[in-house]
């Protein structure tokens, strides 16, 4: 099963994806996890995307689509895989295509979590994120059990540096701009499933795996 997971900064698409790869044994791929965690390694490449991402800017396709393609090429994905952020762009979705293309291959599902940019600024401001393994928590609608402590590896949670209001308002006019035509894109091919993203997170998951299993 190969899906792709669409949706506003904040939808709820890793939340979503970790459930999903989970259930399906399948990996998770989320490129905003890959960069931030070259970010915390002080790679080069860390260092050149954080520029774009403090500034709510997408990194360049040209700094992405190797490293994902690459990944895809890797012995876990063979049965499939679910990325989360990945494609953000129409090059990136058509150098997906191209790359499955050569292997006769094709993505099966584009998940899109539709929320209303109105409930966006809510979700981020409460985001906690764990940068060293990639949970998620919410400070009124999923928190931490263990407080202000990431309940699967102990790190500290933090808020976002771009998770703050004045650079998700930018992200949102990026994600209308560049990744919203992805949903025309992935309708026409056919494999375009849209679920109601403002449900409780197991009212979401239920109706995903609902398509998933349909
Ligand atoms: P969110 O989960 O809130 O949508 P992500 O973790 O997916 O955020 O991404 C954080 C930032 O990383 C983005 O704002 C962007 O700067 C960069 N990024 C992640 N994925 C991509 C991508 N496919 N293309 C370009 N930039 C990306
Ligand atoms: P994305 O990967 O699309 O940027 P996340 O999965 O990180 O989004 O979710 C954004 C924030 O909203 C997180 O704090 C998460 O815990 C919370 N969240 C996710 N899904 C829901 C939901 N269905 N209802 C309420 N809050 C949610
Ligand atoms: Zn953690």
């Amino acid at each position: 099963m190969k899906i792709v997971m669409l949706g506003a900064p904040g939808a709820g698409k890793g939340t979503q994806a970790k459930m999903i790869a989970a259930k399906y044994e399948i990996p998770h791929i989320s490129t905003g996890d890959i960069f931030r965690s070259n970010i915390k390694n002080g790679t080069e490449l860390g260092r050149k995307a954080k520029e774009y991402m403090d500034q709510g800017l997408l990194v360049p396709d040209e700094l992405t689509v190797d490293l994902v393609i690459d990944r895809l090429a890797q012995d876990d994905c063979k049965k499939g895989y679910i990325l989360d952020g990945f494609p953000r762009t129409i090059p990136q979705a058509e150098a997906l295509d191209g790359a499955l293309a050569k292997l006769s291959d094709k993505l099966d599902y584009a998940v899109n979590v539709d929320v209303p940019d109105e409930n966006i600024v809510n979700r981020m401001s409460g985001r906690r994120a764990c940068l060293k393994c990639g949970a998620t928590y919410h400070v009124v609608f999923n928190p931490s059990s263990k407080g202000d402590v990431c309940e699967v590896c102990g790190d500290k949670l933090v808020l976002r540096d771009d998770d703050k209001p004045e650079t998700v308002q930018k992200r949102l006019g990026v994600y209308h701009d560049q990744t919203q035509p992805l949903i025309d894109y992935y309708a026409k091919q056919g494999i375009l499933k849209t679920v109601d993203g403002t449900q409780s997170m197991d009212d979401v998951f239920a109706a995903i795996t609902g398509i998933l299993e349909a």
